[in-house]
């Protein structure tokens, strides 16, 4: 049955080791991100198994998936701010959640200290990126408005970059989030955690410039696609292949690359723009948007993706003389394919060690 995404277990598992070493080698203890895997328990085992001692995921429902099987043995932590109306399950299923705002942050309080739990909270500082995160001189102010705190542990300070902004973590934004703990320390309170980003941060990691203070990344992307974030270049040593993407060829014909008529929106409501190839040899497969995303790496060098709609991936075969109707093509996804096709119910999971 197909579309299908193999899933490698070995080289995810040997991508988590190499990562954990990395960054143990500068004295930090990253969580390993199952977001992009939907929860995957296979996965999360592998990465369990490479030695992840924290797994995180912006879900709650992947994450009472990985506390039914892991229970206390690893610790986990929600990614995304809590919603309020999830503030009384949000203990029950993570140890640690990150937040930024202080509405929030009561509710939950209230909630921990009725049910006699304990939860602890990474309070999210926004160093320009613009999307989660208190502003940096709101932290005195949230310092003092928390302080009445019994039941919620202030775990550390973190933040999230390179995700709607594209702003790049470097010494100057990391520094001013360790100036930030140092202030917040000097107000009271020790923060035993200080979380350097994502894997937007392995860069820096490889160049062994992240700030000393730095003990923590929240690291998916890099572990499962081998890649760091900010240009997409390889980790030396990486595998790049841990996951790989089948669909099969429904039709094969001769057609003219420019659309005949008038143009006005796609499916999408984005307005296509066409290269004039002349008449050429054009396949589409079955997989669309519902699976996937673009872009998609094509493992059969020759043909080229087009474009995509909901079902239907269009690619110029002229490349290919040899591919016919019924062929599966094989295709390594980028990040938002992974995503959809381990999200999507149309998709095979096929885990291979
Ligand atoms: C998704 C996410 C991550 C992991 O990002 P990668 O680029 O996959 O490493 C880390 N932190 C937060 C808050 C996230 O939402």
């Amino acid at each position: 049955m197909y579309p299908s995404i193999e899933i490698n277990l070995r080289k995810i598992k040997e991508n988590a080791s190499l990562l954990l070493k990395l960054c143990r080698s500068s004295g930090i203890e990253p969580c390993a991100v199952t977001k992009a895997v939907c929860g995957s328990l296979p996965v999360a085992e592998a990465l369990v198994e490479a030695g992840f001692k924290q797994l995180a995921d912006s879900r709650l429902e992947n994450l009472a998936g990985l506390r039914k099987r892991f229970a206390h043995s690893v610790e986990l932590v929600l990614l995304r701010l809590p919603m309020l109306s999830q503030c009384s399950t949000v203990p029950l299923f993570c140890d640690i959640s990150l937040n930024s705002e202080l509405s929030t942050l009561a509710m939950m309080e209230n909630y921990v200290r009725e049910s006699s739990a304990s939860h602890r909270v990474i309070l999210m500082v926004d160093l320009g990126d613009l999307r989660e995160g208190f502003w940096p001189d709101e932290m005195a102010f949230v310092h003092e408005a928390i302080s009445g705190f019994t039941a919620l542990k202030v775990e550390g300070l973190g933040v999230n970059l390179t995700c709607y902004g594209g702003v790049i973590p470097d010494q100057a934004n990391l520094s001013r989030l360790v100036g930030l703990k140092k202030a917040w320390e000097q107000q009271g309170g020790q923060l035993k955690t200080l979380s350097g980003g994502n894997s937007s941060t392995v860069r820096l990691l490889l160049e062994k410039k992240v700030p000393a203070e730095i003990n923590h990344l929240r690291l998916g992307e890099s572990i499962l696609l081998g890649r760091e974030t900010i240009d997409r270049e390889a980790i030396p040593g990486a595998h790049l292949d841990a996951f790989t993407i089948r669909a099969e060829v429904i039709e094969l014909k001769e057609k003219p690359s420019l659309p005949l008529g008038t143009v006005s929106q796609d499916a999408f409501g984005q307005t296509p723009c066409f290269i004039d190839r002349g008449v050429h040899r054009r396949a589409i497969l079955a997989v669309g948007r519902q699976d996937i995303d673009l872009p998609l790496e094509s493992l059969h060098s020759r043909l080229e993706i087009l474009g995509a709609s909901s079902d239907h991936l269009i690619a110029d075969a002229v490349g290919c003389p040899g591919l016919k109707v019924g062929d599966l093509v094989e295709f390594i996804p980028g990040y938002g394919a992974l995503l959809k096709a381990m999200t999507s119910p149309y998709v095979r999971k096929e885990y291979v060690e």
